[in-house]
């Protein structure tokens, strides 16, 4: 899979991380809840050092709520982090992100300085959102197209806190393939990188496999398409996206399945779980 990620984009967001991360009392890294793993920006973990981490999952309203639970447990057990889940425009509870931070610097007396927290992750994950939420006006650019550009900027919140936005452009990790598909399926990273109606395949082949009864009642489906293929064609059949000969438009089908699987107008789809993951990073070293 070619995918250009800009090598010097890379080194000037790690030059910038590794310059302001010692003056950093906490990380918050924002993930995407329907992809944790694919969505973590590979660095942080060397990044951090031992400056504590709340990882949030995003976007909890997109995801399958039992698969969000697996994760939070994996999370814990695995890798020893704090983590909590968030949707947008749940201000008390993003509120209640900065209480956790609090009990996670117990060393630190806001009385004497500011807690510093550094908002990271990937594009489109939805640290902006976060951040206007945390401000309570529009502090931070927030835009569909994933690399919305910003300036490092340090935000006062009340309590002594101040809130550093992402220096630069993290990119996500793109092994085991994977996981560029599923950013690709979630809009995180521009289809265009991968190809589209590629990307649709892998969405319609991972719904049949998860989904089905999703799929069957959105499209109106009379039995379950055997795989990704036949849930194409038969939502072309149904929509009536037929070329010339009545061949499927397999195009405007996979405009509609990634469309309505972004909106969250499929339902709360999650497209990796904990022990999907482990296997494919078995898999990935054999
Ligand atoms: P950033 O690139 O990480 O700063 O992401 P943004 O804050 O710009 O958000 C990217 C997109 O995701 C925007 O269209 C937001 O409206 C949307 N978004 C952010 N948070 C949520 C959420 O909790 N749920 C849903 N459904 N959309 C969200």
């Amino acid at each position: 899979m070619a995918i250009n990620w800009f090598p010097g984009h890379m080194h000037k967001a790690r030059k910038e991380i590794k310059k302001v991360m010692p003056q950093m009392d906490l990380i918050i890294e924002v993930v995407d809840a329907r992809i944790p793993f694919s969505s973590e920006n590979p660095l942080v973990p060397s990044l951090r050092g031992d400056t504590p981490l709340i990882k949030v999952l995003n976007k909890r309203d997109l995801a399958d709520p039992v698969i969000t639970e697996q994760w939070l447990a994996w999370l814990e057990r695995e890798r020893g982090v704090r983590a909590v889940t968030l949707t947008h425009n749940q201000r008390q509870e993003a509120l209640g992100i900065l209480k956790l931070a609090e009990e996670m610097t117990p060393g630190h007396d806001r009385q004497k300085s500011a807690l510093r927290v550094m908002i990271l992750g990937i594009p489109n994950v939805g640290k902006s959102t976060l951040i206007n939420t945390l401000a309570g006006r529009p502090a931070a650019k927030t835009g569909n197209e994933p690399a919305v550009t910003r300036a490092q900027q340090a935000i006062k919140l009340p309590d002594n806190v101040l809130l550093y936005d992402t220096p630069g452009f993290l990119w996500p990790k793109l092994s085991p393939v994977q996981c560029g598909y599923r950013l690709a399926v979630t809009g995180a990273i521009r289809s265009a990188v991968l190809d589209f109606e590629d990307v649709a395949l892998f969405e319609a082949d991972y719904l049949i496999a998860h989904y089905p009864e999703l799929v069957v009642n959105r499209y109106g489906l009379d039995e379950t398409p055997v795989d990704g293929l036949a849930l194409m064609d038969a939502i072309a059949v149904k929509r009536r996206f037929l070329g010339r000969g009545g061949v499927p438009d397999l195009h405007k089908v996979s405009e509609v399945l990634l469309n309505e699987l972004r909106a969250g107008t499929l339902g709360r789809i999650s497209l990796e779980t904990p022990d999907m993951v482990e296997q494919e990073l078995v898999e990935a070293q054999a």
